[in-house]
């Protein structure tokens, strides 16, 4: 699992490489790991930042981040618990605790954290900026709340990942609400093994958000996707 090209400018490439959260985004410059679990650390050779949303199994790994973070010294963004968690794991200069309104910058990429709606000790959601301005939003798994409309209005995001299944009481239907709640360029149905629920996702966005492009991502695939062209 590895992104060998360059995105072009002005647009990033992303792969989805487990049926949980795991995302990896690749900017002109950097290259970040959402949540991994269920990989083999070899995969990940060269990345720049580990960034971990909540403390549940099927989001933080504790010896695979140590072992990702040894081979490509990366630093390691995590919520409270997780950082808990990996603390004796990962150099202390290389560990960046975050809290919801919290922006950390890797160079000209800009990394935000905000609030998440889920059941864990202190979850939290990412939007990353890419140096050209690309904007996504990682929602880990989060279900939809209200705040999501102005984060939406705000930051006119390009690409918005949804929970459509597997975490509690998330569905098709709350995925379909971050979309429609957030606004994206583009919207993609993760965190589920349910081809069926991915599909109801993009029938609901078909009706109800036209607007809005549905990627049904496959697993280890590459996606290229572009800033929108309303904010230039
Ligand atoms: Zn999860």
């Amino acid at each position: 699992m590895s992104i060998q090209k360059i995105p072009e400018k002005n647009t990033v490439l992303f792969e989805w490489f487990n049926q949980y959260a795991g995302i990896l985004l690749k900017t002109p410059t950097k290259t970040i790991a959402v949540d991994p679990v269920d990989i083999k650390p070899k995969t990940l050779q060269k990345i720049d930042a580990i960034l971990v949303t909540h403390e549940h199994y099927d989001h933080l790994d504790p010896p695979l981040i140590a072992e990702i973070q040894k081979q490509t010294n990366c630093i390691v963004i995590a919520d409270s618990a997780s950082a808990k968690k990996i603390r004796h794991l990962v150099p202390p200069d290389k560990l960046k605790e975050t809290k919801p309104g919290t922006e950390i910058k890797i160079d000209e990429v800009s990394i935000k954290t905000e609030k998440c709606s889920h059941p864990a000790e202190a979850p939290v959601t990412y939007i990353i900026t890419s140096e050209d301005g690309v904007k996504v939003y990682h929602t880990a798994d989060s279900l939809p709340f209200p705040e999501l409309a102005l984060m939406g209005q705000k930051e006119k995001f390009d690409v918005v990942f949804c929970t459509v299944g597997i975490a509690p009481s998330s569905t098709p239907q709350t995925g379909f609400e971050i979309a429609r709640l957030t606004k994206p360029q583009v919207a993609i149905p993760y965190h589920t093994a349910s081809k069926a629920s991915q599909a109801e996702f993009a029938d609901l966005l078909k009706k109800e958000l036209p607007r809005t492009v549905c990627l049904i991502p496959e697993r280890n695939k590459i996606y290229q996707v572009s800033k929108r062209s309303e904010k230039t």
